[in-house]
């Protein structure tokens, strides 16, 4: 099954209808100041089309985690006044998301002008389990669109969610993938049917449980998994390590163990960190030191420091790795790159692949801010995902709920 294409709907005729697009706006705020406006910047090619075919254009958006109240503190505002400066059409803002003022904003909106909803999480019903619930709102944001709408899924980053504004509502309207979608879903589709090898997973990151899953697909299918990032203490201490104060969960150790035994029978590799960088708090004026893996109990400061970071012995081998594959997919920081002393071995890692020929794919919010911030263009890569959850549940195998509902 296949969906229909923005193409396909420009095709149509755009001119004067109201188009409700789903968009991913979910950028980082420090206060209201957009710091990684990425999201924005990808979203701006389906609505410059829409608007310059003379489609009336409202995006539906959410940020960060409101459950279903009105909170400012997580108003689309000022991701929709950083898309206003970005973009060559006219930017307005609802101050609700299905009230007064966007349905009156919705209603007398210009033909190439885009109006954004306030946050459609403001709305309980549109994560809601119940789906009589999330129905009724999807028809309520369909009805905005009068007349002869239509709907453009163009939210990556939401499509694994079964949300009312991702799911429900394609059922409703005429529905379309927009361009973003179709291109991350082909990225991740090069990964899992045909990647070129050696193929070379690096995963990172904060949470092992997170990722579980997404190892246990790939252990059939990678060549070499390089394993960074407070995952890998969990690892370590599988192989019987002591980790000092590390990141550590407990009750992933066995499955950790089972991942290890398993990738030996599957002949994949999968490859643990022989050095660290152990800090004696979390902080960063925090003293540190480089340790053998086995050793991270022996620092000089005492027996209860935090692995930080890989070690540099570690960050050249995965370098190395990265260098001779041709395909490389990387989720999740090799350590606390927010903190300069700990943000090392991301730096190498980011630069090997930045260098590399690999067909590579960046995913994951915090990866894709962690190698904006230590300074890599999103061209030094040859795809940067706006959606790390789902890319994480498409490598799983898992259904994305938002890109199937497009091809009822
Ligand atoms: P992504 O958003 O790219 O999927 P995650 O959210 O899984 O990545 O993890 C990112 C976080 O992991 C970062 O904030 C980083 O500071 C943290 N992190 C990385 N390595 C470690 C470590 N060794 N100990 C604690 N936190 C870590
Ligand atoms: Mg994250």
């Amino acid at each position: 099954m296949s969906s229909h294409t923005l193409d396909e709907l420009l095709a149509a005729g755009v001119s004067g209808r109201h188009v409700l697009v789903r968009s991913d706006l979910n950028v980082p705020l420090d206060g209201s100041t957009v710091t990684d406006d990425g999201r924005v910047r990808a979203s701006l090619p389906v609505l410059t089309k829409l608007a310059e075919a003379g489609a009336k254009v409202i995006v539906m958006a959410h940020l960060g985690r409101p459950k279903g109240t009105v909170d400012p503190k997580y108003s689309i505002a000022p991701a929709a006044a950083r898309l206003g400066e970005l973009a060559d059409f006219d930017v307005t803002v609802a101050s609700d998301v299905v009230g007064p003022s966007a349905r009156e904003a919705a209603a007398s909106l210009a033909d190439g002008a885009v109006l954004v909803l306030e946050n459609v999480r403001y709305d309980a019903r549109e994560t809601s389990k119940v789906d009589a619930e999330r129905e009724q709102f999807a028809r309520e944001l369909a009805e905005l669109t009068g007349e002869n709408g239509a709907y453009v899924n163009d939210a990556f980053g939401a499509v694994h969610r079964k949300h009312a504004s991702v799911y429900d509502i394609a059922a409703l309207l005429p529905s379309y993938q927009g361009d973003l979608v179709a291109t991350e879903v082909n990225v991740l589709k090069t990964l899992t049917e045909a990647p070129k090898r050696p193929y070379v997973v690096v995963l990172g990151g904060s949470k092992v449980s997170d990722k579980l899953a997404v190892i246990d697909n790939l252990l059939g299918k990678a060549d070499h998994l390089l394993i960074g990032g407070g995952m890998a203490f969990t690892f370590l201490k599988a192989q019987g390590y002591a980790i000092g104060g590390s990141l550590l969960e407990e009750d992933q150790i066995d499955t950790c163990t089972e991942y290890l035994s398993r990738a030996k029978e599957l002949g994949c590799d999968i490859i643990v960190p022989s050095d660290v960088v152990v800090a004696e708090k979390f902080g960063a004026d925090a003293a540190h030191e480089v340790l053998a893996a086995d050793k991270i109990e022996e620092a000089s400061f005492g027996s209860s420091g935090l692995g930080l970071d890989i070690g540099p012995k570690t960050a050249e081998l995965f370098a190395s790795y990265i260098t001779s594959a041709n395909t490389v997919f990387w989720n999740g920081p090799m350590g606390v790159f927010e903190i300069p002393a700990f943000a090392e071995g991301t730096r190498t890692v980011a630069r090997a692949l930045a260098d590399s020929e690999a067909f590579s794919v960046v995913g994951g919010g915090d990866s894709a801010a962690a190698v904006r911030s230590l300074g890599f263009a999103d061209d030094d890569f040859g795809h940067i995902s706006t959606g790390g959850g789902a890319s994480l549940e498409y490598l799983e195998g898992k259904t994305l709920p938002g890109v199937a509902a497009l091809e009822r």
